[in-house]
């Protein structure tokens, strides 16, 4: 029996540094638009990522988010935790092995927030001989071959509150990344794999998330379809922009929330974040629960300016 219950929304975070006012926002906004629609909220650490993933970061990211008022129902979901569920979802697709070298699959697959180039299909339709080649040139190399979905399809449409009908391209997405032999885990999940499989066992059935991800969301929503899941109805919502007009990053000045704290209180930083939503004057994530109005987001970019005035 699973902890948990449908309807749901999520904030899944990936613990690989603190949290910036760019994820800050868009976790408020995950909250808000589930509690404002009655579902549960739970917090998934997307931690399948090993190299780039730290336990001390993904408690750090609780702690800021439940510093600005967010609650979560328990409880808290680790991708680490999932293999099983992974390989049991994996054995139930339709898939084929990929012997591309690294920077091939690091180009065409899965990073969250690299729009990956199309798999040309280079390994879709290899001979059983080609594949016995080709497995046993890698494994000379200490590698094994990364795992890709047979797509049935080339585009997939869903459903998009502020884009209604997204259609967008399916390719032969990563479902697992090929590892090294002599490594006792034999390569990392993929995001896309993970985040669909997960979201189906936690009955998440509303994704709301930077619009940077709309790209990816066909691919995920073909695959729920897949696996037999409910595809969720998606939330993607504009994201908040350096300077130079590319999205938030470290690099930009004091973003995290940490690092804002030095300046100023809890309530500036959460009056800040209903500013950006357009809501002056608000400096509790209760007091925006009650006034947030979806229809009303601006779908333009936030522009974050790192000298804000003291406590506005
Ligand atoms: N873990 C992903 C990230 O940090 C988000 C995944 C999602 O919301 O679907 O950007």
């Amino acid at each position: 029996m699973s902890a948990f219950q449908a309807p749901a929304g999520r904030y899944a975070p990936s613990p690989s540094g603190d949290l910036h006012f760019g994820n800050l926002r868009t976790a408020v906004l995950a909250w808000l638009f589930a509690r404002q629609t009655g579902r549960n909220f739970y917090l998934r650490v997307e931690d399948i990522d090993s190299e780039r993933s730290s336990a001390e970061s993904a408690q750090r990211q609780i702690e800021d988010l439940q510093m600005l008022g967010l609650d979560f129902d328990p409880p808290v979901m680790y991708q680490h935790d999932r293999g099983d569920a992974y390989a049991d979802a994996l054995s139930r697709l339709d898939t084929y092995e990929c012997y591309c070298t690294r920077r091939d699959i690091r180009e065409a697959a899965s990073a969250p927030h690299a729009q990956p180039g199309m798999y040309p299909g280079t390994c879709r339709d290899l001979s059983e001989e080609q594949r016995a080649f080709r497995r046993s040139e890698l494994h000379a190399e200490g590698r094994l071959p990364a795992i890709r979905l047979r797509a049935h399809v080339k585009e997939w449409t869903v459903r998009d509150f502020y884009q209604g009908e997204y259609t967008g391209p399916v390719d032969d997405v990563i479902l697992k990344r090929g590892g090294r032999i002599d490594q006792a885990q034999a390569g990392d999940w993929a995001y896309n794999l993970a985040v669909v499989v997960d979201d189906g066992y936690q009955g998440v059935d509303q994704v709301v998330r930077g619009d940077d991800l709309l790209f990816s969301a066909p691919a995920q929503a073909y695959l729920a379809d897949r696996l037999g899941l409910t595809v969720p109805v998606y939330i993607h919502v504009p994201l908040v922009v350096g300077p130079e007009g590319r999205r938030l990053a470290k690099r930009d000045g004091a973003v995290t929330l940490r690092e804002m704290l030095a300046g100023k209180s809890v309530e500036d930083v959460v009056s800040q974040i209903a500013e950006s939503l357009g809501y002056v004057g608000v400096s509790s994530v209760q007091e925006l629960l009650e006034e947030f109005d979806p229809a009303q987001l601006s779908r333009e970019p936030w522009l974050w300016t790192p000298q804000q005035p003291e406590g506005f």
